[in-house]
């Protein structure tokens, strides 16, 4: 085999003990790596039912197919598992679901360390008793004790490791909010970049995984590394050549007037021929502008939920709020451009900013989607919050997304009179507090309260949708997704948005494909298989033809390609498998290939009971709102939804059809279709789907 290691790990962390897995080709040919192989793998050794935080979930870190080759835009690895936040409790088809699909994903030089480490991905299962951290050096693998780092920050958890084992190890850990089991903590790398979504940072701190630290130096054999290199420098050469567009860059320079005019213009983000996504590859100065490009186009066209979806942008949070955290004010504070490995865009920007309480006063930009969770959300335009907050829930391994949609949920249950002063006293505060909008004094303290679940901080922990089970009267302004905080896209502007927010396996994804995002990339991404994307405001056409880039969007998360790669052309996958793997497969076998993976994600919630499409009305815009650029959009999705499980050949419930496996070569998992549609799965050991006290 060339390309790949043909090797898994699997560390039980019950028996403290773990084996190496040989894969057979034809398990690459099918799912490639990253979630794919992550899919095939958990469907396979999950039992159905199983508990998300008990011994039988398996957590994978597994890279993609093409992580370390050089491949541009490539770095990236998916963390999987069961997820504890999504999909639970008793769901509209009569069956209680303790848990769906999870998966989360993360750039920096982690996942090539995974490659370098000698495997094509690594599994746990089990759950130790005493913290733990698995070693891989040069000279072996070892489950070692964790208890001096458990209780640590991941920064210090990852500079502790490189004391104790080189500056050259990498690492990716939890840090205290993974050990208290908040649902709604993440896995971090490379100090600040992190797997956050699904909750699987609880999934790790159930295992007491504190971390994972690598410093092998393993080599992949490649089948044509000379025809791979030239692959790699045609598209980093035109890379170049788009950063240089003055195109771009005109546009990049004008961001301050661009926004209101796509506000005039009732332009969301699928504006023509992919400028905005391109933005954030724009120079300004001789840093890139990054993800943050959007936040005063968001705030001002529809796109940034404002006011926790009850604000309207140019109203509640006008362009002058939102300026006070965009990306060129952020820059001010510029220490170093970096991005992850292999790639040509390079968004990230570390920040050395003197106000943090750390020693070394270092923070990464905010991504946009952190920018607006802590800014139009909450209405915040203090960069000082933004930049704590940032850092904080990064050392913290906290989701930004989510929690800042739970700040936004408390303090509308504060301005509704649902919270008092008194239910926020805790050691900190024995008076208590009361936090309201756009008021930056008290968002940190209610974060830690969430982090340590001190105090009301247990019943916020877990999340909208959770702590709503807590507080009954919330729920029409827990905002979720199937339990899960929406990325910072309203679905009111973008309807696609809320169709792959409930029906993709993992909701509440930002970094899913769906109709927009498929208009959205150009046409000549990857040309062989140009869509056939055509304009239509019909629901369910749209959702239709959505399925053609949910299936290639499958194919890119499993080679390891970061969603950006999207918006530029030209990349050249299948000549690129082919010098890696030496695989001459036609460009239908690789669309193939996304059908099989998304059916296997999908086939994962179908046996646990776990598809559903549930979201809070208001996100959905009812009742529309009264002005602004999304007045009155009221959002049908299941009509969108019917569109797309038919073009993915699934039934109306959302189970895949026996039909479809069998096109795919998933025979075996038939006889699970009678699990799927058949009586409600037993529920293991589930404390959060009891009645709310
Ligand atoms: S565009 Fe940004 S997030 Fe994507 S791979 Fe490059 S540096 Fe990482």
């Amino acid at each position: 085999m060339k390309g790949v290691h043909g090797k898994i790990l699997l560390v039980d962390l019950s028996h403290h003990q773990y084996q190496v897995e040989e894969l057979p080709e034809e398990v690459y040919r099918r799912y490639l790596g990253g979630y794919g192989l992550g899919a095939y793998y958990l469907y396979k050794h999950i039992p159905p039912g199983s508990d998300p935080l008990g011994p039988d979930n398996i957590l994978g870190f597994c890279p993609g197919l093409l992580t370390g080759t050089g491949a541009g835009f490539s770095g990236r690895f998916a963390v999987v598992g069961k997820s504890p936040l999504t999909g639970k409790g008793l769901r509209s088809n009569g069956k209680y679901s303790n848990g769906g699909w999870g998966n989360a994903n993360a750039g920096g030089i982690f996942g090539p360390a995974i490659k370098r480490a000698g495997f094509d991905a690594i599994f746990f299962k089990g759950q130790s008793e005493k913290p733990v951290y698995l070693l891989i050096t040069q000279e072996g693998i070892s489950l070692e004790d964790a208890s001096f780092l458990w209780g640590k920050d991941t920064v210090e958890t990852e500079e502790e490791l490189m004391v104790k084992h080189g500056q050259r190890a990498c690492v990716a850990s939890i840090g205290p909010a993974g050990e208290n089991l908040s649902l709604i903590s993440g896995i971090v790398n490379d100090k600040g970049r992190i797997a956050a979504r699904s909750g699987l940072g609880a999934v790790m701190g159930s295992k007491k995984l504190k971390a994972i630290c690598l410093t092998a130096n393993k080599k992949i054999e490649y089948a044509d590394r000379p025809k791979l290199q030239e692959l790699n420098k045609y598209y980093f050469a035109r890379m170049k050549y788009f950063k240089s567009s003055p195109l771009i860059k005109a546009i990049g320079t004008k961001l301050d007037y661009v926004a209101p005019l796509m506000r005039v213009s009732k332009m969301g983000l699928a504006a023509p021929g992919s400028i905005i996504p391109r933005l954030m590859g724009t120079m300004y100065g001789n840093v890139a502008l990054g993800t943050n490009m959007s936040t005063i186009i968001s705030a001002q066209n529809g796109d940034s939920p404002v006011k926790n979806y009850r604000g309207v942008g140019y109203v509640d949070y006008p362009m002058k709020k939102a300026m006070k955290l965009r990306a060129k004010r952020l820059n001010e504070f510029g220490k170093k451009q970096y991005g992850c490995f292999s790639c040509p865009l390079k968004c990230g920007y570390l920040l050395k900013y003197d106000k943090l309480p750390y020693k070394d006063k270092e923070t990464h930009r905010p991504e946009y989607e952190t920018t607006c969770s802590f800014g139009a959300l909450i209405l915040n335009d203090d960069m000082d919050l933004l930049l704590q907050v940032n850092e904080y829930l990064n050392r913290v391994g906290m989701d930004s997304i989510s929690a800042g949609t739970t700040v936004a949920y408390v303090l509308e249950g504060v301005e509704d009179g649902f919270f008092k002063q008194e239910d926020f006293i805790c050691t900190d505060y024995p008076q208590g507090f009361l936090p309201v909008w756009g008021d930056p004094t008290y968002v940190l303290p209610l974060l830690k309260l969430m982090v340590t679940r001190d105090g009301i901080g247990a019943k916020l922990a877990d999340g909208t949708y959770h702590a709503s089970q807590h507080f009954p009267g919330t729920e029409a302004f827990a905002i979720h997704a199937n339990g899960s905080e929406m990325g910072m896209h309203d679905l009111r502007l973008t309807k696609s948005w809320g169709m792959s927010f409930v029906a993709d396996p993992t909701p509440g994804r930002h970094t899913t494909s769906n109709y927009d995002l498929g208009q959205l990339g150009p046409p000549d991404f990857y040309p062989p298989l140009k869509p056939k994307m055509e304009k239509t405001t019909d629901s369910y056409r749209q959702g239709e033809i959505s399925a053609w880039p949910v299936k290639l969007h499958q194919v890119m998360e499993s080679l390891g390609l970061c969603m950006f790669s999207y918006f530029f052309s030209d990349y050249r996958m299948q000549e690129m498998l082919a010098a890696v793997t030496g695989w001459e497969m036609t460009a239908e076998e690789i669309f193939q290939i996304g059908g099989r993976i998304q059916t296997t994600r999908q086939m994962f919630n179908a046996r646990e009971g776990a598809i559903q499409h549930e979201m809070t009305q208001r996100a959905q815009g009812s009742p529309p709102q009264q002005k602004g650029p999304i007045a009155g959009n009221a959002i049908d999705i299941e009509e969108m939804i019917q569109g797309y499980y038919a073009g993915m050949g699934f039934q109306p419930d959302g189970v895949p059809s026996a039909e479809i496996l069998q096109t795919y070569g998933l025979d075996a998992m038939i006889p699970d279709l009678a699990i799927s549609t058949g009586a409600p799965t037993p529920i293991v050991n589930d404390y959060l789907i009891q009645p709310a006290q």
